[in-house]
């Protein structure tokens, strides 16, 4: 029998790799999405496969399908985004997180949350290891979301001590890759659009502040690990890649790996932007056996062939 896997949020931009990879390892895959970031075009490719659905859902309101696995993807992940309609993305993560803990109760099913190292907020800790508690501004634009990962990982920690509920949870880092939406406002996805169509790079504030961006392949391949860990996983795991740079020499590589003329147009820093973030990735390493192996010039470079051809397609880049 194929392991039934359902994946919320599965036609964003992790969750689109993720099902691919499901797929990929003989798995039913059901994804489930309400397509408010997600594409219709990340989950084209999969639609042909006899193994994958697709159910138009919206994870605030119950959810009653069969499965044995669930990764609870579903959130709007980029700030523009998740900050469009704030009461929404805390109810996406607070009560999409209970319905999918009450349907893996009910089907005894183990189920992974797609946490955040936003969790961490702005630290003063670095690397950010899992016992680190974290500083984050529960007034601010980014609470919606941060704090209300907080309050999900809670529900998970519970539901395990309550209901002895197998849980995952995945502190996921910075990650890019193919299939990230290139209107999202995320830097990656922006620095690249910018330097492909010759437009000045925005950096914010001083472009000094850090962040460590993993492939979504490596990642991906994380995701799927923390869940068939055998062991009982308590507590979280960060995901990510350690290699931290600064926004202007993420900006000057991109400009290089572009071969484009664009210049660094400097504009104000966004309120509460964390100033560094860095995975201190121990606790994967020793659980998992995992570290990511793709480098930033070589993730960098297929995500620039990935948006090429996006804006190369007139029907794409009229969208853009
Ligand atoms: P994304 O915006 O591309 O994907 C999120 C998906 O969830 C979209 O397909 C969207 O339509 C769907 N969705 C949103 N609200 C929903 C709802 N109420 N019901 C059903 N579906 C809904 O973002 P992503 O980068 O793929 O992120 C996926 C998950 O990983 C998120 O939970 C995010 O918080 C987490 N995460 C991502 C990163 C990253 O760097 N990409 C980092 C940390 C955590
Ligand atoms: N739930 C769901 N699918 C299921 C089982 C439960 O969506 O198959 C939802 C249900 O609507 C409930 C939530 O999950 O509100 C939490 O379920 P739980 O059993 O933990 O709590 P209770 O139903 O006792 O409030
Ligand atoms: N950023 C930037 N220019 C942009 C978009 C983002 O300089 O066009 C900066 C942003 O201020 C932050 C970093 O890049 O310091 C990462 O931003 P992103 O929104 O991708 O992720 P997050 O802040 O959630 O880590």
């Amino acid at each position: 029998m194929k392991r039934r896997v359902l994946v919320t949020g599965g036609a964003g931009f992790l969750g689109s790799h993720l099902c691919a990879r499901l797929l990929k390892q003989e798995c039913e895959v059901l994804c489930v999405d309400n397509f408010f970031t997600g594409m219709r075009r990340n989950i084209e490719p999969l639609l042909g496969e006899p193994a994958f659905e697709v159910m138009r859902h919206d994870v605030t309101f119950p959810l009653y399908v069969e499965v044995d696995e669930i990764y609870n993807l579903a959130c709007p992940a980029s700030p523009i985004h998740y900050q469009r309609d704030p009461i929404q993305t805390t109810k996406t993560s607070v009560l999409g997180a209970i319905n999918m803990l009450g349907l893996a109760k009910r089907l005894h099913a183990r189920i992974l949350q797609a946490s955040t190292s936003e969790v961490y907020g702005d630290p003063d800790v670095h690397p950010q290891t899992e016992d680190y508690c974290g500083i984050v501004n529960i007034a601010g634009p980014r609470a919606c979301y941060d704090e209300a990962k907080r309050c999900t990982e809670t529900l998970f920690y519970d539901y395990r001590r309550q209901h002895r509920l197998d849980i995952r949870v995945a502190r996921i880092f910075n990650t890019y890759g193919p299939n990230m939406h290139p209107q999202d406002g995320r830097v990656v996805s922006s620095f690249i659009v910018q330097a492909l169509r010759g437009e000045p790079i925005t950096v914010f504030g001083t472009g000094m502040q850090t962040r460590s961006f993993c492939y979504v392949d490596d990642l991906i391949d994380g995701l799927t690990r923390l869940m068939n860990a055998p062991a009982d996983v308590e507590g979280s795991v960060n995901l990510g890649n350690p290699t931290e740079m600064t926004m202007c020499e993420l900006a000057e590589l991109i400009i290089s790996l572009t071969g484009s003329r664009s210049r660094l147009e400097f504009r104000p820093l966004p309120q509460d932007d964390p100033r560094q973030r860095r995975p201190d990735i121990s606790r994967a390493r020793e659980l998992l056996h995992w570290a990511p192996v793709v480098s930033v010039n070589e993730g960098l470079s297929r995500t620039i062939a990935y948006f090429d051809n996006l804006l190369s397609d007139p029907r794409e880049a009229d969208k853009l």
